[in-house]
């Protein structure tokens, strides 16, 4: 890497957003591969990591000013994004919801890490939605055992036996299949459910029971990820989840469809013949709805069954320093892959640029 190039770290500005892009361990391989890298002040306290680690690591603390103005690369986590970027500068981050048409006529280059193509071997290192989302599978379960009135596992006391809580995961993607590991490690009885088939085994795997629907859904589509299913699939998959869930004290919903809205799998219906106590967690809530029909993303309620409906929202912001280390290791694996002789080598005929590089020269480049 040659001297010249310059990374900069900028503070996150998303409302309760706790990650900072890069740690201060990212730091020390970009300085020893011969970066400068300026980190805007502040940028990873709430991650735990001091501006004084930073600069431990070979960093410059610097205001945010000075680190956009002297930055050949921009590292964030996601919007919104920095404003008044310039001709020539890379920024790297989650970019969904980016005004892209903007950042191509300033001359940026965006590169989204959502657009990565996931199943190349050589891409996972890089894969930030995977990393950020084992964090809040992970977390999904805690949040749900806090306001669990009862014990995740069994256990046996002289003063008698508590039985296990019954999980269900519903939707095992990356998500889902952190959320079963961890619900199996607190102790409890997990089952989980997808429309992938695929998914049936690694459920298994986590000592964790598939949940067969009479409906057989063939749910796998394009590139790993689940279809769309039809209405009338849709709704005879509710029908019969409906009885599951209400055998369930804990439900956890982690399934998306990549563009698409979040499919309905609690209805209503379905928390009112939950019992008292019971709780639903649903990942996938967001401005375009969620799984669980009475969830609101960061708003938690109780209905009056007496089941608590958790709207998750950002869950791996709060567990800062996993998410942030990972995702710092997304990216200097990224950069490791970019830069050639010290400067970003852009080519749209690599696998994995072409699914990153949003913007390029002056132009959105499709991706
Ligand atoms: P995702 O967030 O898009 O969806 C989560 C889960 O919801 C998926 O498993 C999906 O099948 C499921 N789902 C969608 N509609 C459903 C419905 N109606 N009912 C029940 N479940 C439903 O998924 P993801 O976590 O981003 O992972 C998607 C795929 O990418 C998976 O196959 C995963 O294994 C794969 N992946 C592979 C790699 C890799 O090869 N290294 C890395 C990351 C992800």
């Amino acid at each position: 890497m040659r001297a010249e190039l310059t990374v900069a770290v900028l503070r996150e500005t998303a409302p309760g957003e706790r990650r900072v892009a890069l740690v201060p361990e990212g730091v020390r391989a970009l300085t020893d591969a011969g970066a400068r890298v300026l980190v805007e002040n502040a940028a990873g306290e709430l991650a735990h990591h001091p501006d004084s680690s930073y600069t431990e690591a070979g960093a410059e603390v610097v205001p945010r000013e000075t680190a956009l103005a002297q930055a050949g690369i921009l590292l964030v986590l996601h919007c919104p994004l920095p404003t008044g970027l310039r001709k020539g500068q890379v920024l790297i981050g989650l970019l969904a919801g980016a005004d892209l048409p903007a950042l191509a006529e300033r001359g940026v280059t965006a590169i989204g890490l959502e657009g990565l193509p996931r199943k190349l071997s050589r891409a996972q290192s890089m894969d930030a939605l995977s990393s950020q989302d084992n964090v809040a599978g992970y977390k999904a379960v805690l949040v749900a055992a806090q306001v669990y009135p009862r014990y995740l596992p069994m256990l046996i006391t002289a003063a008698g036996t508590a039985p296990p809580a019954r999980v269900l995961v519903l939707g095992v993607g990356v998500a889902g299949l952190q959320a079963i590991g961890t619900a199996r490690r607190l102790g409890a009885v997990v089952t989980a459910y997808d429309i992938r088939p695929e998914t049936a085994e690694e459920v298994r795997s986590l000592g964790a029971s598939f949940l067969e629907l009479a409906t057989a859904i063939a749910g796998s589509g394009q590139g790993g990820y689940a279809r769309a299913l039809t209405a009338e699939e849709e709704q005879a998959q509710r029908h019969e989840l409906d009885a599951h869930i209400a055998r369930h004290d804990i439900v956890i919903t982690t399934a998306r469809v990549p563009g698409r809205k979040p499919p309905l799998l609690v209805t209503e219906q379905a928390v009112k013949a939950m019992v008292s106590g019971s709780v639903v967690v649903d990942l996938a809530a967001g401005p375009l709805g969620g799984n669980v029909e009475l969830s609101e993303p960061g708003v938690t309620r109780v209905t009056e069954n007496g089941v608590t409906v958790i709207g998750a929202e950002g869950l791996a912001a709060t567990v800062p320093s996993a998410a942030s280390a990972a995702y710092s290791r997304n990216l200097l694996a990224l950069l490791r892959h970019l830069l050639h002789e010290g400067e970003p080598r852009i080519d749209l005929t690599d696998e994995i640029q072409a699914g990153v590089v949003r913007t390029h020269d002056g132009r959105e480049t499709g991706a």
